[in-house]
């Protein structure tokens, strides 16, 4: 790596701190980053007034990255109770989505084969699964006008060219990533409802057109309720997924159960060509275990190896983060919210299970 890429940080609450600390330990073994530190978040109201400040904006913008640990927590949601008006920790988290324009989030799902048993689903179905939902975050139906008359509502779902062409490339992009170094060559499966939905019509034809462009990447289309059946049935057969908003929605919550453990989940939001993209574990600031040293720190160092593969375009360097990770799950330390007490497991802290990333990465 030549040059320092520049990666804004912001911890957050409850044990935010505790886990980014520990990831930054891990990307400072792998390279030599340019780290700004803020404050986002219920603490950010406690020294500003506000979740979000906009000189925490413009610090994002000309990042490269944005690496973030969790917000909220009950000191702030009593606050809230009295006055409903008063400062949310989450409107910091929801602000900076928007500032940066985030309309891509990423999921990746990849059991660990040491904590497969931990999946509600057979374990012959889901070993060996590796997939990736790209879901489109800003437009469709949680965005479409909405309202009431009478006894009836509705909610309208509307695409445009331009919002299907932008997730696709990042769908079809991030196909390509995945199978650098992959025996298999890269493949996506777009879900849409096109034999009822008109912007699913829409939808199928705006894919097909981007793939043109693509021509190494396998394409396909599902209908929506056959992949949720399909997820289930033959994980192993799915590559990236990519799908608009509410089906994404959906399907990335089936998906997550594959690993039978929502806590170890690292999740990416991507914006624009060029602009930094969003790195965040899917869990939240845990405030019954913070300051405590037994917080799992392996979801944010997974979201920092999506960091690193989705936003500064270093896969190799992810790769490496991901297997020291899988590396120390096989060695059986385990920090409490994972241990189960089996044979070959030793309970740990955060301290300790950061010292054998480290030292797998050595
Ligand atoms: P949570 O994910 O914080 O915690 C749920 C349970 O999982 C808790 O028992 C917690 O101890 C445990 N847990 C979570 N992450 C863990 C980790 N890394 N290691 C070990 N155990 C872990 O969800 P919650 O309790 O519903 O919410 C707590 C606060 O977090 C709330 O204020 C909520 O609004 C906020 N939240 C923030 C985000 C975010 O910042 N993206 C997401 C979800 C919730």
């Amino acid at each position: 790596m030549s040059e320092a890429h520049s990666i804004v940080v912001l911890a957050g609450d409850g044990i935010g701190p505790e886990i980014v600390g520990a990831t930054r330990q891990v990307l400072n073994r792998i390279g030599s980053f340019d780290y700004k530190e803020h404050l986002i978040g219920g603490i950010s109201i406690d020294e500003n007034g506000t979740a979000l400040t906009e000189g925490v904006i413009d610090d994002c913008r000309t990042s490269d990255a944005v690496l973030l640990g969790a917000v909220g927590g009950p000191k702030w949601d009593e606050v809230v109770a009295r006055d409903p008006q008063a400062p949310r920790p989450e409107q910091g988290l929801l602000g900076i989505r928007k500032a940066l324009g985030l309309y891509a989030n990423l999921r990746p799902v990849k059991p660990s084969a040491a904590l497969i048993g931990s999946s509600p689903l057979k374990e012959d179905r889901i070993r060996g699964t590796d997939l990736l939902v790209v879901r489109e975050l800003t437009g469709g139906i949680y965005f479409g006008e909405s309202g009431r008359d009478g006894d009836t509502a509705h909610d309208d779902c509307a695409y445009s060219v331009v919002e299907i062409e932008r997730i696709a490339r990042t769908a079809f992009e991030a196909a390509r990533q995945r199978a650098v170094g992959r025996q298999a060559g890269p493949r996506v499966t777009s879900v849409d409802k096109a034999n009822v939905m008109e912007t699913s019509r829409l939808w199928r034809e705006t894919v097909k057109a981007v793939a043109v462009d693509y021509a190494d990447v396998e394409l396909d289309h599902m209908l929506v309720d056959n992949t949720a059946m399909q997820l289930v049935s033959r994980p192993t057969d799915f590559d990236v997924i990519v799908t608009e908003n509410l089906f994404g929605d959906i399907l990335s919550d089936e998906a997550a159960m594959l690993t039978g453990s929502l806590g170890m989940l690292p999740s990416a939001s991507i914006g624009g060509e060029g602009e930094p993209g969003l790195f965040e574990p899917v869990h939240g600031s845990a405030p019954d275990i913070a300051g405590q040293g037994v917080a799992n720190p392996l979801a944010t160092m997974l979201s920092a190896a999506m960091m690193l593969r989705y936003g500064l375009d270093l896969p190799a360097e992810a790769d490496r983060i991901e297997s020291a990770v899988d590396a120390v799950l096989d060695s059986g330390l385990r920090t409490p919210d994972l241990f189960t007490g089996s044979e070959g497991e030793t309970e740990a802290g955060t301290s300790e299970v950061t010292s054998a990333v480290l030292a797998e990465l050595a």
